[in-house]
C-alpha cells in the first residue's frame, strides 16, 4: 500500500491528504490544534452564528481550477467584500477610493483632486500608496502624504511595529489607492463563502477512508531527521512522501535561528442586537490598540438571529504559546528562511507546502493551487 505522512490539517495538508488518497495513498494527517481547517476554522457560537476562530476569512480566486475543486466540497454563495476605515471620525472605503476622498475633502478640493488623478492615472488604476508619493504634482503630493499617514502609517506601526518602508514593498502595494468609485475589497472574478462554513468543507474533505487524521498530536513528536538526509517516523526509517505544512525553523529545531512572525489576540464579544455595523470589516487604522472589528454574520448572508458576534482584532508579538500568523515580509528573513529551505533539499521524501512551511504570505486559493499542482507533480514522479 502507498503510504504518505502530512503534517498540519490546514487548506495545505487537508488538500494534499484529499488529493494523495484520491490516488490510492493511505495517508496518516497529524494535527497539534483540536480541530482541522487551521486557520480558516469556523464554528457554532453560542448565538447560532458562525464565528471564525482565527480571524476573517473571506474566499476570492481568479483561478477556475481552484473554484471548481472546492466546489465538489461545499456550496458556495456570492459574498462581494467590502471594507470600510474610520479615518478623522467618518467611515469611508478602504482601499481608499475616489468615494472615500469626497468623504473626507471639502466638495470643490476633492474634485481638483479627483479631475488630478483620472488625468494622471485614468479611472479605475491601483496605484501603490509609493508610487502616489511620487507624483510631481504637488495637489496628489499632498493627498498621498495624507493617505499615507491616515491609512498606512499608524496601521502599519500597529500590526508589524514597523514603518512601511521597513517591509517587502508588496505589503504595501497589496492595499493600492484605487480612482475609481467602485468599493469592492478584491477584484477576483469568484468571491463566495462556503454555505455551510469552511470547517465543514474542510470535513468533506477528508472523509476518505484512506485518510487516517489524529488531532492534538505534535507531528514532531513522531518525525525525526538524521543529518543524511533520512527521515524516521514512530523511530522507523520512513522512505514515503512526507508532506509538512508547519513552520520550517521548527522542523530543524531552531539550528539555524528563529524565522520571525507576527500574532494576532482576538477578544470576542456577543451583543443582543441584531446588527452592530453595516458590513463585516471595519478598520480603525489611527485610534485605539485593535486593527479591526469583525461582524461575522456578514460572512455568512444570514441576517435573521436576534444576536451577534463580533471580534476585536489585537495585533500582537509571537511569543511562546501564540500562533504564526504572519511572515515578517523582509529580505533577512526570506534570506535565513532560504537557508533552511535549502538544508531541506537534502531530505528527498520531505515535501514544503503552505503559507509556514513556504514562509509566504498565501491566501486561501494560493495555498489550494500551490496543494493542487504539488501533489500532481509527486505523483507524474512515481
Ligand atoms: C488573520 C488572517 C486572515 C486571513 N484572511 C484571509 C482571507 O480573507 N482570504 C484568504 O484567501 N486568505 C486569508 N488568510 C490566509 C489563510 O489563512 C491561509 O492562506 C491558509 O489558511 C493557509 O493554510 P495552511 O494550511 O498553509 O496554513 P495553516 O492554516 O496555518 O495550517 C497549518 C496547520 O499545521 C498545523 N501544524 C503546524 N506544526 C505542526 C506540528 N508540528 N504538528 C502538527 N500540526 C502542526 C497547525 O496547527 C495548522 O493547523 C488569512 C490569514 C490570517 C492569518
Amino acid at each position: 500500500m502507498k503510504t504518505a505522512i502530512v503534517v498540519g490539517a490546514g487548506l495545505a495538508g487537508i488538500t494534499a491528504a484529499q488529493k494523495l488518497s484520491d490516488d490510492g495513498y493511505q495517508v496518516e494527517l497529524l494535527e497539534e490544534r483540536p480541530h482541522i481547517g487551521g486557520n480558516v476554522y469556523d464554528f457554532k457560537s453560542d448565538a447560532g452564528i458562525l464565528n471564525q476562530k482565527y480571524g476573517a476569512h473571506i474566499f476570492h480566486t481568479k483561478s477556475r481550477t481552484v473554484m471548481e475543486y472546492l466546489k465538489k466540497y461545499s456550496d458556495f454563495f456570492e459574498y462581494r467584500h467590502k471594507v470600510l476605515g474610520e479615518i478623522d471620525g467618518k467611515l469611508v472605503p478602504i482601499p481608499f477610493n475616489l468615494q472615500s476622498l469626497s468623504l473626507l475633502f471639502p466638495e470643490k478640493e476633492a474634485a481638483i483632486i479627483r479631475e488630478l488623478l483620472l488625468q494622471s492615472y485614468g479611472y479605475g488604476a491601483k496605484i501603490p500608496i509609493s508610487d502616489l508619493r511620487k507624483n510631481i504634482n504637488c495637489e496628489i503630493q499632498k493627498l498621498a502624504d495624507f493617505i499615507y499617514e491616515k491609512v498606512f502609517l499608524h496601521y502599519t506601526e500597529k500590526q508589524w511595529q514597523m514603518k512601511l518602508e521597513e517591509l517587502d514593498p508588496d505589503v504595501g502595494a497589496r492595499v493600492p489607492v484605487v480612482i475609481s468609485d467602485e468599493t469592492g475589497y478584491f477584484d477576483d472574478e469568484y468571491q463566495c463563502m462556503p454555505i455551510q462554513g469552511f470547517t465543514e468543507m474542510c470535513n468533506r474533505m477528508l472523509q476518505s477512508p484512506l485518510i487516517h487524521t489524529t488531532l492534538a498530536c505534535d507531528a514532531l513528536d513522531l518525525i525525526s531527521m538524521d543529518a543524511s538526509g533520512n527521515m524516521y517516523f514512530k523511530g522507523e526509517k520512513c522512505e514515503c512522501p512526507v508532506i509538512y505544512t508547519g513552520c520550517l525553523d521548527r522542523l530543524f529545531r531552531y539550528q539555524l535561528g528563529t524565522l520571525p512572525y507576527r500574532s494576532l489576540d482576538f477578544e470576542y464579544v456577543e451583543l443582543p442586537k441584531g446588527e452592530y455595523q453595516s458590513i463585516g470589516v471595519i478598520n480603525y487604522p489611527n485610534e485605539h490598540r485593535y486593527t479591526r472589528i469583525i461582524e461575522f454574520k456578514h460572512f455568512t448572508g444570514k441576517y435573521d438571529n436576534q444576536s451577534t458576534d463580533i471580534a476585536y482584532e489585537y495585533p500582537c508579538n509571537f511569543d511562546d504559546g501564540k500562533i504564526p500568523y504572519y511572515p515578517v515580509p523582509q529580505k533577512k528573513n526570506r534570506d535565513l528562511y532560504d537557508k533552511y529551505a535549502k538544508r531541506a533539499q537534502a531530505y528527498p521524501n520531505l515535501i514544503l507546502l503552505g503559507r509556514l512551511a513556504e514562509y509566504k504570505y498565501y491566501n486561501m486559493d494560493q495555498v489550494i493551487s500551490s496543494a493542487l499542482k504539488t501533489i500532481s507533480q509527486l505523483l507524474g514522479r512515481r
